[in-house]
């Protein structure tokens, strides 16, 4: 496999980095392993969510921005990046952050135009269902997903028979 940093370059403008990939890819295609550098309980802004509580950090991956209509794919499962379309070589890369994230350290007020564009950025737990299953999700976020609902239901039933 090809390794993550000779096909990817970070950009920065104004402070502000994206992560351009130099090379085309195809849907489905892996573009690079997800590093695992560093594993912590709490999120940060360099770090991707792998499990309830636990957080890595993905080296040159944490310049990836956030898109609603987003061009790759966060697998944690298998720790890899994978092409959610086909994309063009220059192109930015980005994922959809609450497709790992729970609730994020860091929220923010998404502005990437796109039509489903969900605005607040702040991890899928303060996403709708209907939202959340247009897009791809990992493991942890769909069993954390579960878990919310399931107490949500016991707690309406406890109101009820109160
Ligand atoms: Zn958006």
């Amino acid at each position: 496999m090809v390794s993550v940093m000779e096909t990817l370059t970070i950009k920065t403008e104004n402070k502000f980095r994206t992560l351009i990939t130099k090379q085309a890819y195809k849907k489905g295609e892996v573009i690079c392993a997800m590093p695992s550098e560093n594993i912590m309980d709490k999120p940060n802004r360099f770090t991707v969510q792998i499990a309830h509580d636990r957080h890595t950090h993905v080296g040159k991956l944490a310049a990836l921005n956030h898109s609603c209509d987003p061009n790759v794919i966060l697998d944690t499962e298998e720790t890899l990046m994978i092409a959610r379309r086909d994309i063009q070589k220059g192109e930015e890369l980005s994922f959809f952050y609450p497709s790992t994230e729970w609730e994020m350290q860091a929220p923010f007020i998404c502005l990437c135009g796109a039509a489903n564009c969900i605005h607040v950025v702040a991890g899928a737990r303060f996403l709708p269902l209907s939202t959340l299953e247009h897009h791809y999700l990992n493991p942890h976020i769909r069993d954390m997903m579960i878990e919310l609902l399931n107490n949500t239901e016991l707690h309406l039933k406890k109101l009820q028979e109160a």
